[in-house]
């Protein structure tokens, strides 16, 4: 590895040193110093920003493009150090690291060719009617304007696609908002080399310096500062339904409310129906054990739960699930908080009354090992904690006395990212009826797939229903994850030579 970390936060261009410090906690390695965020960092940050915005809020769409583009390159030219770093903080694979950078690059450049694109302004013109009677009607035209300052908190979970450079800053920086990352303290070192690489890129395409800043955690007061200070004009989130929902509540108690774009847990339920369990329960079985415990089961859109019809074959998919988990080995957990958490989460599901452990294994400190429980629907729909997030490979099969029981399942869940139906064609009466019911609860419905893996593309939605995020209007991968960043606004009669640049 060639890059030396040095600790420090990147404040409108300038690598800022604070008194005080905190240690890193790498899976293995080194740990390291890091400066810890502080309200002086805050407000520096945030007044930097806001100065960029002045010029990069009316910067042209190529210019944005060519940086975006830029700063994925910047990336890719710190490959190999960006994953000696990853790893060694989060304990995840190399390979996930490196795949993590395709997709973080990715959707850099993908939001390059889209604001290129200009579909995302959505221009409407309604011409003036002078003539109009009874009375006449100014000429008006609208288009999408970018917000201002952005605050970012990635997820411990994608320490690249959801963080510093990920999702949530291309979107903004696409849109022509300014950001300030509050860096994750499970991971301070990769957002400071990928800090590196904005640094540079900022400094390659002549930007004004404050449009990217990177403020160290460490210390909780910085994300309630930075959310409330009132530069901040909107926030996006993706992390836990607690530390979400706290930043959101201090969002709408400001004196000027801000929307909070918080991408948090989820369950993501799946319905078996009945031909699907007879013809191929077994790959499903199995399919499911993958898709479970998969990057040890610290994903969103981890599928948490099975509801199937109780009989002879969800009696054989319960022990054909079993034996697929118990060849599973054990995994390091992203953090030592996180494998606590999941401890904790097993306890709660292992003494739920009506609940049957299937397959019990053992894990401790930061590793994790698959756990899988059965219970009945009738248990499942009077105990509500069954329904919550255990973010780590823990399943929990529900077993339905009948369709019309699955169906009440499929109602009383709250908000998720995905809902998923395995059928073949022989159920599809039978599913018909879940859609009207799924819609309602996800932002994302799959048939006979996995729903870990989200495509970033034009048509994804990664959001939903409260508590899957806080905003359900919004996604948070896909090109239409820009719209959270930008207003409308109607320009009535204004002269041309008045007008935006996107507009003429
Ligand atoms: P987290 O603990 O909520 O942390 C996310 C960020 O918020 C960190 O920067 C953290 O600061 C900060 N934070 C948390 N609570 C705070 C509070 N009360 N006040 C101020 N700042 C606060 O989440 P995580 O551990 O990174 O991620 C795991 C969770 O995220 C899982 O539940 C998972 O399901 C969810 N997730 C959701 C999505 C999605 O798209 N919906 C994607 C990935 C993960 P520190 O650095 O100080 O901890």
């Amino acid at each position: 590895m060639t890059f030396m970390l040095h600790g420090k936060h990147l404040i409108a261009g300038q690598w800022v040193e604070s008194d005080q410090t905190f240690v890193s906690s790498p899976a293995f390695g080194e740990a390291h110093s890091f400066s810890k965020g502080s309200l002086a960092e805050v407000n520096a940050a945030v007044e930097a920003a806001e100065h960029a915005f002045l010029e990069y809020g009316y910067s042209s769409r190529e210019v944005r493009a060519e940086f975006l583009n830029v700063i994925a390159d910047e990336i890719d030219a710190r490959g190999d150090d960006i994953t000696a770093i990853g790893c060694s903080e989060t304990g995840l694979p190399e390979a996930r690291l490196i795949g993590e950078r395709g997709r973080t690059c990715g959707q850099l450049r993908l939001f390059a060719e889209h604001i290129l694109q200009g579909n995302y302004l959505d221009k409407r013109h309604d011409a003036a009617l002078p003539e109009r009677q009874p009375l006449p009607r100014a000429d008006l035209k609208l288009i999408q304007r970018p917000i201002g300052p952005i605050a970012v908190f990635g997820a411990s979970n994608f320490p690249l696609a959801f963080s510093t450079a990920g999702g949530d800053t291309a979107a903004a920086l696409a849109a022509g908002c300014p950001v300030v990352v509050k860096g994750h303290s499970a991971h301070p070192g990769t957002g400071e080399i990928v800090a590196e690489a904005i640094h540079a890129a900022i400094q390659k395409c002549g930007m004004p310096a404050g449009v990217f800043s990177l403020i160290q955690g460490g210390n909780r007061d910085v994300g309630s500062a930075l959310v409330q200070h009132p530069l901040i004009k909107a926030v996006g989130f993706t992390g836990s339904l607690a530390g979400g929902r706290a930043l959101f509540d201090l969002c709408a108690a400001r004196s000027e409310p801000i929307p909070f774009f918080g991408e948090l847990g989820s369950v993501n339920p799946m319905f078996l129906f009945p031909h699907a369990v007879s013809n191929r329960g077994e790959a499903l079985a199995k399919g499911w054990a993958g898709s479970l415990t998969i990057g040890a089961g610290q994903f969103c859109t981890n599928p948490g739960i099975a509801v199937l019809l109780a009989g002879e074959d969800a009696d054989l998919f319960v022990s054909n699930t079993s034996e697929a988990l118990s060849s599973v080995s054990s995994q390091t957990m992203l953090t030592d908080g996180i494998a606590e958490a999941y401890r904790a989460g097993q306890q709660r599901i292992a003494s739920t009354s009506g609940v049957q452990e299937i397959l019990k294994t053992s894990c401790d400190s930061r590793n994790a090992t698959p756990y899988l429980y059965a219970t009945t629907a009738k248990e499942w729909l009077l105990n509500e904690s069954l329904a919550e997030e255990v973010f780590g490979p823990l399943g929990v099969i529900v077993l339905a006395s009948s369709l019309e029981e699955m169906q009440k399942v499929a109602t009383n869940l709250e908000g998720q990212l995905t809902c998923t139906l395995h059928l073949d064609e022989a159920d599809m009466n039978e599913a018909k009826c879940f859609i009207p019911v799924l819609e309602r609860k996800a932002g994302r419905i799959l048939a006979n797939a996995f729903p870990t893996g989200v495509e970033v593309c034009d048509s994804m939605v990664h959001g939903g229903p409260y508590p899957a995020s806080t905003n359900f209007g919004a996604t948070s991968v896909g090109t239409m994850s820009i719209r959270r960043f930008l207003r409308p606004v109607c320009y009535q009669d204004i002269p041309t030579a008045l007008l935006p640049a996107d507009l003429m």
